[in-house]
């Protein structure tokens, strides 16, 4: 497969959200590391990700959105707590577990009844995202088990002929991975440690029980 090296331009961008209605894979920006986006709601798509990153199918896929309605398509979850963090930390590298709906696909979540969501802060994925009007599987673009990246060209090396394109966005801002957490009622688990410290979740999730 060719895949194409784009710079951002509007017209790049509509051709991303073109090729990911038709159920192709396209490495994108975020604020953390570089993605690799298909919608969330074409198996076959998400598929295509699991085969091009090699990825074990037993490792749910984060889902990106580009508005709290969007959130709505995944879950039903609703709280104090989340409304917080949708206030103070979306948008921007912070990823929540939560309750699943039944339409979104066991294949997004390696067959559990949560799926992981974030809400990217880059103007580019932010763009796709609404363009396809529906959420993102975004997993980091790299081959399973290697490390990630924050630059087009490095995730031109290690993936092109096995997606369709990739969106030269510059150097992702921060550089490493989202933080991940579990969210149960007034209950917060830390899955992964990433971008947002644990001081910054307990400093701005004051009514929050952490567990371990
Ligand atoms: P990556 O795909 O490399 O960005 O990593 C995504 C991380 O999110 C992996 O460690 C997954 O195990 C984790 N993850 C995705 N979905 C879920 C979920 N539903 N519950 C817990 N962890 C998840
Ligand atoms: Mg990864």
């Amino acid at each position: 497969m060719k895949t194409y090296f784009l710079p951002p331009t509007e017209a790049n961008l509509l051709k991303c959200a073109f090729f990911l209605k038709k159920g192709e894979v396209v490495a994108l920006p975020t604020e953390t590391v570089y993605g690799l986006a298909a919608d969330a709601f074409c198996d076959e798509a998400v598929y295509k990700v699991f085969r091009a990153k090699n990825r074990p199918l037993n490792k749910p896929l984060i889902c990106n959105i580009s508005s709290l309605d969007m959130f709505y398509k995944l879950s039903f979850s609703s709280s104090k707590l989340l409304q917080t963090i949708f206030e103070k930390f979306w948008p921007g590298p912070l990823t929540v577990v939560v309750q699943k709906k039944s339409c979104v696909s066991n294949l997004v979540t390696a067959g559990g009844s949560t799926v992981a969501v974030r809400f990217s802060s880059n103007s580019i994925l932010k763009k796709i995202t609404s363009m396809v009007g529906s959420p993102l599987v975004i997993p980091s673009a790299n081959i399973s088990g290697r490390g990630s990246f924050v630059n087009a060209f490095s995730v031109y090396s290690a993936l092109e002929f096995k997606i369709r394109a990739v969106v030269n966005g510059g150097v992702s801002e921060i550089g490493k991975e989202s933080t991940i957490i579990f969210l149960q009622g007034s209950n917060v688990k830390i899955l992964r440690l990433g971008a947002v410290t644990k001081e910054r979740l307990r400093e701005v999730l004051k009514d929050a029980i952490f567990i371990n």
